[in-house]
C-alpha cells in the first residue's frame, strides 16, 4: 500500500449524472467536509450532530443570509474519517435532481473553501489512503461502466479484492525468496548458508504456474470487460439480416426477399451470456463483386451493392467471431466454399439457415442430385477449391452436435474423436430457422462458447492491459532470474531480476506505479467518483 498521503484540502464535486434526475448528490470530502456542509444547508434540528452513517433532514436555501428563500430539502449523510469511501471525513447532500439546486450548492461549496474534485478523485483518495488498492479502484470504473450483469459481476469480485487476493500468495513467495538471497548475501561472513540453486530453480519454478494462469485469465477477461465483434457473412439471401434481427430480438436490419438489399453495415450491440457482442450485418458476399475472395469481377453488380461488399469484407477482416449464413435450400456456391475455406483456423460458426425449408427441398429433390451441400448425410461438400488438408471430397456433417468433418468415405461412420487439429478448427455447424426460431438458442450458445473459448469464470481476473503487462512483466523478470540462476551468476544479479519481478508484480495492485500513470488511470473515471 502506498503511504497514506496528507491530504489538505476538501474536495467537491455533483456525483450524479449531469442533466435532471429525481435526486442529485453534492459530495464533499476532506478535513472540512462537515463544517462546509453545515453552512450550506440547514440542518432541521440544528442542535443535532452529523453522526457517522446517519441521514439527517436539511434545508436548502437560495442564499446564506436570514432573508434567504428555501428552494429544497435535503438529505445530509456524513461519513466520519477513516471509515468512508475516500478514509476521510466525507457529507453527501441528496437534493432533488434539478441542476440548479445542484449547481447553487456547488458553487456555493467553493466559496466556502472547497476545491473541485478532479475525476476520480474520491476513488483516488481512497486508494491513497490505503483503502482500496489499484485492481479494486479500477474496478469501482469498471462497475461504474458495465453494461452487462456479467461485467457487473467480474467488477464487484475485483473490488471486493479477488484480484489483490489472487497476487497476495504470489508476492508472499517472491518475497521469501528474496528474503533468502539477502540473508544469504548480508550474512555471507556469518556462516549463513548461501542458498542452493537447486532451491532457487525450484522457488522460481513454483512462482511460474499461478502467475501463468493469472496472465492467460485476460483472454477471458478482456472479452468480459470489452466484449466481441462478430461479422455475420453469406450470400445475399441466406437470411443473415432475419437471424440478425433474431439475436437482436427485435427488427432492426431490413428484411426482403430481394438479394442485395443490405448495402451497408448495419451493427447492434447485445449481451450472450453477459458478454457484449456488436452484431455487424453485412452486404450479401456475390460472385461478381470486385471485392470477392478470389478478386475475379464479372461487373454485375451496382457501385452502391459493390461498396456495401467491400465494407464487408473488412468487417470479415476486422471481426474477432465469424458468423457464416448458408441456406440450407441452395446448393454451395464458389463464393461460399472460399468463405468456408477462409475461416478456417479462425473463431467462426457455419449456420445453415432455412432449415424449416430444408426438409421440403430435400424431397423435391430427391432422386435428383438435389442441393448438392445437403446430400443425404446431411453434408456439406468441400470439393472445391478448399484448402489442401480438407482434401478433394470432405464433407462437414450437419447433425453431429459439434461440427464433424471428414473425408466423404469415412463419414458413414459418423463422429469420432480422432480429428486432426486442422479438422477440430473448423467452424462448428448450426442448424436454424430465422423463420421459426429453431436452432436461435443453439446459436446463441456456440457463440458464447467460441467467445469465451470454453473458459468458465474464475475469480480474480485481469480484465485490462496494464494489468496484463504487470503480470508479463514479472514472468520475464522471473524468467531472466531462472537463466541467471542456471548460470550460476552471482546472487546479487539474480536479485536485481527478481526485485524487477517484485516491482512489476506491486504495480498491479499500485504499489509501484508511478504517480503519472496514477493520474492517468483516474482521469479515466467519472467526476464526482
Ligand atoms: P440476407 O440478404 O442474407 O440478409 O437475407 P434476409 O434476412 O433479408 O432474408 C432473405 C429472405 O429469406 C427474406 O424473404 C426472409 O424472410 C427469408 N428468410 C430468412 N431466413 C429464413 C428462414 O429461416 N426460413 C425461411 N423460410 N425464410 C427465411
Amino acid at each position: 500500500m502506498p503511504a497514506p498521503a496528507t491530504v489538505t484540502d476538501t474536495i467537491a464535486a455533483i456525483s450524479t449524472p449531469p442533466g435532471r434526475g429525481g435526486i442529485g448528490i453534492v459530495r464533499l470530502s476532506g478535513p472540512e467536509a462537515a463544517s462546509i456542509a453545515s453552512q450550506l444547508v440547514r440542518l432541521r434540528h440544528p442542535l443535532e450532530h452529523l453522526e457517522h452513517a446517519h441521514a439527517r433532514l436539511a434545508d436548502v436555501f437560495d442564499a446564506g443570509d436570514d432573508d434567504a428563500t428555501r428552494i429544497d430539502e435535503a438529505l445530509v449523510t456524513f461519513f466520519a474519517a477513516p471509515r468512508s469511501y475516500t478514509a476521510e471525513d466525507l457529507v453527501e447532500i441528496a437534493t432533488h435532481g434539478s441542476p440548479v439546486v445542484l449547481e447553487l450548492l456547488l458553487r456555493r461549496a467553493l466559496e466556502l473553501g472547497a476545491r473541485l474534485a478532479e475525476p476520480g478523485e474520491f476513488t483516488q483518495r481512497a486508494f491513497l489512503s490505503g483503502r482500496l488498492d489499484l485492481t479494486q479502484a479500477e474496478a469501482v470504473r469498471d462497475l461504474i461502466d458495465a453494461q452487462t450483469l456479467t461485467q457487473a459481476r467480474q467488477a464487484a469480485s475485483q473490488m471486493g479484492g479477488a484480484l489483490s487476493h489472487r497476487v497476495a500468495p504470489i508476492k508472499q513467495s517472491l518475497v521469501e525468496l528474496v528474503a533468502l538471497l539477502e540473508a544469504g548475501i548480508d550474512f555471507a561472513e556469518d556462516d549463513v548458508d548461501v542458498t542452493p540453486r537447486q532451491e532457487i530453480s525450484r522457488r522460481i519454478a513454483e512462482l511460474t504456474p499461478p502467475l501463468t494462469s493469472l496472465e492467460a485469465s485476460f483472454a477471458r477477461g478482456r472479452i468480459v470487460h470489452d466484449g466481441l465483434t462478430l461479422a455475420i457473412v453469406g450470400r445475399p439471401n441466406a437470411g443473415k439480416s432475419s437471424l440478425f434481427n433474431r439475436l437482436v430480438e427485435r427488427d432492426r436490419a431490413i428484411v426482403t426477399a430481394t438479394p442485395g438489399t443490405t448495402r451497408d453495415l448495419v451493427t447492434e450491440r447485445i449481451s450472450i451470456g453477459g458478454i457484449p457482442i456488436e452484431l455487424v450485418d453485412t452486404a450479401g458476399l456475390r460472385e461478381g463483386s470486385p471485392q470477392s475472395l478470389n478478386g475475379s469481377f464479372a461487373g454485375s453488380l451496382d457501385e452502391v451493392e459493390q461498396l456495401g461488399i467491400a465494407r464487408s469484407r473488412e468487417a470479415l477482416a476486422d471481426a474477432a467471431l465469424v458468423l457464416i449464413v448458408l441456406d440450407a435450400t441452395q446448393p454451395l456456391n464458389d463464393e461460399e466454399h472460399r468463405l468456408l475455406a477462409a475461416v478456417v483456423g479462425r473463431p467462426a460458426i457455419v449456420a445453415v439457415n432455412k432449415s424449416d425449408l430444408a426438409e421440403s427441398a430435400r424431397s423435391e429433390n430427391s432422386g435428383a442430385p438435389g442441393p448438392s451441400h445437403l446430400g443425404t448425410e446431411d453434408c456439406i461438400i468441400l470439393d472445391a477449391p478448399g484448402p489442401s488438408h480438407l482434401g478433394t471430397e470432405d464433407c462437414i456433417i450437419l447433425d453431429a452436435p459439434v461440427l464433424d468433418f471428414k473425408p466423404r468415405e469415412s463419414s458413414a461412420a459418423g463422429p469420432t474423436g480422432s480429428q486432426t487439429p486442422a479438422e477440430r478448427s473448423f467452424p462448428p455447424v448450426v442448424s436454424t430457422s430465422a423463420l421459426t426460431g429453431e436452432g436461435i438458442a443453439a446459436l446463441r450458445e456456440k457463440i458464447l462458447a467460441l467467445a469465451t473459448g470454453g473458459a468458465a469464470a474464475e475469480p480474480g481476473i485481469l480484465t485490462n492491459l496494464r494489468q496484463h503487462q504487470a503480470v508479463t512483466t514479472t514472468l520475464a523478470a522471473l524468467a531472466d532470474a531462472a537463466t541467471a540462476n542456471a548460470a550460476a551468476i552471482p546472487h546479487e544479479m539474480i536479485l536485481l531480476d527478481l526485485y524487477r519481478a517484485l516491482w512489476a508484480l506491486d504495480s498491479l495492485t499500485g504499489q509501484t506505479t508511478p504517480d503519472d500513470i496514477l493520474n492517468l488511470i483516474f482521469s479515466t473515471f467519472c467526476i464526482g467518483k
